[in-house]
């Protein structure tokens, strides 16, 4: 009897009649021979809801009880679903993040997964119930409850699929698998048959809001095939996993796109050890994450520093690196919040030459302006304007024959 996690996400369990369809599912998987364990997201919004509720009562949430009253949202669709099953005559049992053995470190909102001890679920199991653990949220060595982050109950499924040595780990949600490139934006899009686990882990880092970056890397380091798929019909989905056949890894898998990117360049800045430190530093220090550096080869001992951060966090970037580049001798700084980034992911990329060619000719013959390049092994991701995503990514689909079967 194979043993597989099936994840839910809020949508497919957004009221009562999508969690009688789950459970149905559930009992699908079962009565095929299957043992199965179940993860849960909240119904629909009720993350979002139980958020506004907290600031609407203190201007700054206390951050553990926030944590509590978030993860109550994925304790009321797990207790749901138990009881759907109950009702079709199948034992079930909804047991918290704590209970299932899910224990984290402390940093409240944003907890990792240190440890699993999946004894529970297995002696539940063992009785012959089908086990829904309510995602997305842990315990600390304090006994305090904590939550993964924002999408975390995909890193639940997989974390619990490693710590319970699954078959798989089967993520369910409105949509039916992973694209070629955001369906919404691009029509055309196709979805993928397979994708393997470092470029899928490229696509969602790089904007492709598809699943939980975690859940990824967690399933890479485990070797947890996770299937995504959608929860309300029976097309076959995308499987993430090691190996892709040798066809496919000549080619670009996908094209990510992210409009959430705004530049500052640091300019005539004088060419000497230390200036990148007395930068990056204070902003390290500030809390500021920051993508994609570039630091031109110096004129006469004279350069520009160019990185890039979230919109939202630019007008902090701003406040710390004007005052610097001031006593560092830079000439001024300047920033420009219309950005965005398109990227070419594929693992196929690193092997073969011409990639960039071919996207830079694609962007040049769209007349679309570059302002700074990224690489990794196996993406090539190019900072553009905003307002020109759009056209960015249909043409390089078009371009990289994307909608061409695999
Ligand atoms: N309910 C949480 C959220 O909306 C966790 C999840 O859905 O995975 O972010
Ligand atoms: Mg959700």
């Amino acid at each position: 009897m194979a043993l597989i996690v099936q994840k839910y996400g809020g949508s497919s369990v957004a009221d009562a009649e999508k969690i009688k369809n789950v459970a149905r599912r559930i009992v699908r998987t079962k009565e095929a021979g299957n043992q199965v364990v179940v993860v849960v997201s909240a119904m629909a919004d009720t993350t979002d809801e139980l958020v506004k509720l907290a600031y609407q009562v203190a201007e700054h949430p206390h951050t553990r009880e926030l944590d509590v009253l978030l993860s109550t949202g994925e304790v009321v669709s797990s207790t749901l679903l138990a009881m759907a099953l109950h009702s079709m005559g199948h034992p079930a049992i909804s047991l918290s993040g704590a209970q299932a053995g899910i224990r984290t470190d402390a940093a409240f909102s944003k907890a990792r997964i240190t440890d699993i001890d999946p004894k529970r679920v297995a002696k539940e199991m063992e009785k012959g119930n089908i086990v829904i653990v309510a995602g997305f949220q842990g315990i600390t060595e304090d006994m305090d409850i904590t939550t993964l982050g924002r999408g975390g109950s995909d890193t639940t499924a997989v974390a619990l699929a490693a710590g319970l040595k699954a078959k798989a780990c089967e993520r369910y949600t409105d949509v039916d698998g992973i694209y070629t490139s955001d369906p919404r934006l691009l029509p055309e899009a196709r979805k993928l048959t397979e994708i393997s686990y470092e470029e899928m882990l490229e696509m969602v880092t790089y904007g492709f809001k598809a699943i939980h970056p975690r859940a990824v890397e967690l399933g890479e380091l485990f070797s947890v095939p996770i299937l995504v798929a959608s929860s309300f019909n029976d097309n076959p989905g995308t499987l993430i996993h090691k190996e892709v056949s040798m066809e496919v890894r000549n080619k670009v898998r996908g094209i990510a796109h992210d409009p959430d990117v705004a530049k500052i360049t640091v300019v005539g800045v004088p060419d000497q050890p230390g200036i990148a430190a007395a930068i990056f530093v204070p902003l390290a220090e500030a809390g500021i994450s920051i993508d994609t550096i570039v630091q031109n080869a110096s004129i006469e001992n004279i350069t520009d520093l160019t990185f890039t951060v979230a919109k939202s966090q630019l007008k902090g970037a701003m406040a710390v690196v004007e005052p610097i580049s001031g006593s560092i001798g830079a000439r001024e700084c300047v920033s420009d919040s219309k950005l965005g980034k398109v990227s070419i992911i594929g693992t196929g990329m690193q092997y073969a030459p011409g990639y960039a060619a071919r996207m830079f000719d694609t962007l040049k013959k769209e007349n679309i302006n570059i302002q700074l390049i990224a690489t990794s092994e196996i993406r090539i991701t190019c900072i553009i304007d905003e307002a020109r995503i759009k056209d960015a990514v249909r043409a390089l689909h078009r371009a990289f024959e994307l909608e061409t079967e695999d």
